[in-house]
């Protein structure tokens, strides 16, 4: 990244005139003079941890306005960094230096739409909640679902190969993304962006970008099957006594519900408690919540009302009258407005966390049996190194996508340390390296984790990384310093 240049007024008059729109150019430079404070949402990510110095943003609002912007960086040696809705959370939509930022955020035009095989092409600009409102008249529903889906961008999803709510049921971005339009970093423009189910011609490009996190060229278009809605969708809060339960309960209600499970959503009593306290949905019982350890949110999505209902129904009878229940109680949705609600409670977790404090966010990958030992250990080291209080760390949770083996273990303290930093790093990595598992589950890399790759991945992998990046971007201009060191 040292070899990069800065950003000179030469170049923001050059980007002028790229730009069909004056607004589309933020500059501090002294030839454009954007009041600085009108660069901080851009240069500042969600969590508030990482900042950038940007002196310019540029939004392009076509792709060919995307090529000349990454030609011109690309002979100048100029670094970019692509951004969507900036909710990523591992520090890797924001700068590290100052390079140029180019948002996606005047790119937001639906290309086509066929009703009959569901396949939607759309600028990557779009977020996730208009195309979930764009299709949804049609009867259909996006493959992912997220709680940041009211900033998020189509593209900042499969930049970063995103989970989510909805993955148990429909898979990752890497089956449901067909094409892609992507603008590579000499400015080419690789047109992947098929409507093809089926397509086995050679190497699959396209999957080098889905998870790339802007390191390999900017995502300008993507070409995405959608399912069609669930005709009944329902859900369940179900309170568990111990841990130890959730592992059984899984497998009970997989196979109580078979076809008809769509989510399965873990939240401990910690985060529970925290999303309850920030207004996150409507708050249990106190009987209901009683005892409770931990908590887990069934879905159900299928084709008829009744039926599913009725599976919903006898799960819950047969729960509560084993001998040995695995759960105290369970709460069905009964209307609209309560399925959003209990939806809420699991959902607005992230929400909630931020309000709570600043975070310290581990998505990891671990065998579900561990999840717990995983918050235990976490909460155990830092009450060892004297941290855990309320002028330090003032909780550790762990909630997230059991149905995926993917536990969000969060540490909230009062303030980013050196302290607590040292404290979780490489603790955490170490323990995540000990059962095999993955340090990013799905979040991705980004700036946060480029030192802690190799716990996940062995040598040979990252050196394939490293020539693939060479390939694609041997001057480094795209989006410097994340995923790879
Ligand atoms: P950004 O944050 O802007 O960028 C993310 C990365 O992608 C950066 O490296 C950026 O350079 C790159 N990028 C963005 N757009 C492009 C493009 N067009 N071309 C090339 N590179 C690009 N994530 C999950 O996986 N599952 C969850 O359940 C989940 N829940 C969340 C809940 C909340 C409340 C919040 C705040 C975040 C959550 N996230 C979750 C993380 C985040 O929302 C996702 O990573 C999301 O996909 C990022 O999209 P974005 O448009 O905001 O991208």
């Amino acid at each position: 990244a040292s070899r990069l240049n800065s950003i000179t007024d030469a170049d923001a008059l050059h980007f002028a005139k790229v730009l069909s729109s004056p607004t589309s150019l933020l500059s501090i430079l002294p030839s454009i003079s954007t009041p600085p404070e009108e660069l901080d949402i851009y240069n500042n990510d969600w969590m508030g941890k990482y900042r950038g110095k940007s002196t310019t943003v540029l939004k392009p609002k076509t792709t060919q306005e995307v090529s000349e912007i990454v030609k011109w960086c690309n002979d100048r040696r100029i670094g970019i960094v692509p951004q969507g809705g900036n909710t990523g959370l591992v520090g890797g939509s924001v700068p590290l230096r100052d390079e140029v930022i180019l948002s996606l955020s005047n790119m937001t035009q639906v290309r086509s739409f066929d009703p009959v095989s569901g396949i939607l092409v759309a600028d990557a600009g779009c977020i996730l909640q208009s195309l979930t409102d764009y299709v949804a008249p049609h009867n259909h529903i996006m493959p992912l679902d997220l709680g940041a889906k009211g900033s998020c961008q189509i593209g900042g999803n499969v930049s970063t190969n995103a989970g989510g709510l909805r993955l148990l049921r429909y898979g990752s971005l890497h089956g449901s993304v067909l094409g892609l339009e992507v603008v590579l970093p000499d400015g080419t423009i690789l047109d992947q962006l098929t409507t093809l189910r089926k397509d086995n011609t050679g190497y699959d490009l396209k999957q080098l970008f889905i998870g790339a996190e802007g390191t390999l060229g900017i995502i300008t278009g993507v070409s995405i099957l959608t399912p069609p809605a669930p005709q009944a969708s329902n859900n369940v809060i179900l309170a568990l006594p111990r841990f130890e339960n959730v592992l059984p309960l899984y497998k009970t209600v997989k196979r109580q519900l078979s076809e008809i499970l769509s989510a399965f959503e873990f939240i401990d009593r910690t985060a529970y408690d925290l999303a309850v306290k920030h207004g996150q949905g409507r708050a249990l019982s106190e009987e209901d919540v009683e005892g409770a350890e931990c908590f887990v949110l069934v879905e159900t999505s299928g084709g008829r009302r009744e039926h599913d209902e009725e599976k919903l129904n006898n799960l819950l009878e047969s729960l509560l009258e084993a001998d040995e229940p695995l759960i105290n109680t369970g709460v069905m949705a009964q209307n609209p407005a309560q399925f959003s609600s209990l939806w809420a409670l699991r959902e607005g977790v992230t929400e909630a966390v931020s309000k709570e404090g600043k975070a310290y966010k581990y998505d990891i990958s671990v065998p579900l049996s561990t999840f717990k030992e995983c918050v235990d250990l976490t909460r155990e080291r830092l009450r060892s190194k004297g941290l855990l209080n309320e002028a330090q760390v003032k909780a550790v949770i762990g909630y997230g996508h059991v149905g995926d083996g993917n536990l969000h273990l969060n540490v909230i303290a009062k303030a980013y340390t050196p302290e607590i930093q040292d404290a979780l790093e490489p603790f955490v990595y170490e323990l995540v390296a000990s059962h095999r598992g993955s340090v990013s589950a799905e979040h991705g890399i980004g700036a946060m984790k480029t030192h802690a790759l190799h716990y996940s991945k062995d040598e040979t992998s990252i050196a394939w990384m490293k020539k693939i990046k060479a390939i694609f971007d041997p001057n480094g201009i795209m989006n410097p310093g994340k995923v790879l060191e």
